[in-house]
């Protein structure tokens, strides 16, 4: 993306504050509370950061989390894995690839085909609806 901000402070004049907290520090959004967790729309979920698509309707379902969960990412690539530690659990945090953005986490109890469920803050993403 052209317009990708290069500093901190150009990615707080990009997002909205929640945004920022969710994608540049890694903050969870409280359950039920996005604007995504109960969305039912079909299209494709783009990284709120840098426009990238990350998820498909076709793989969201309702986790009862509270958070928008889908059980695997639109390609191969799209969402970068790595351990976090924070708070005392050892969870797999997922990133936008293509930004670094934060946007959740990977659990391995999700549906089948995959078993996983990639729970992410719907201040991560932004829908750009089918039709
Ligand atoms: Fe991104």
């Amino acid at each position: 993306m052209t317009d990708m901000p290069q500093t901190e402070a150009e990615w707080r004049q990009k997002l909205d504050p929640e945004q920022y907290q969710v994608l540049r520090e890694a903050a969870t959004e409280r359950a039920f509370t996005g604007k995504y967790w109960n969305a039912k729309a079909h299209g494709t979920y783009r990284c709120a950061g840098c426009g990238e698509e990350l998820f498909s309707s076709d793989t969201k379902y309702d986790s009862g989390s509270g958070w928008p969960s889908f059980y695997q990412p639109i390609q191969l690539g799209k969402v970068a894995e790595q351990t976090d530690t924070s708070y005392g659990m050892a969870r797999t945090e997922v990133r936008c690839a293509n930004c670094g953005g934060h946007l959740g986490h990977v659990f391995d109890d999700g549906p089948n085909p995959t078993g996983l469920r990639y729970c992410i803050n719907s201040a991560a993403l932004d829908l750009e609806e089918e039709g």
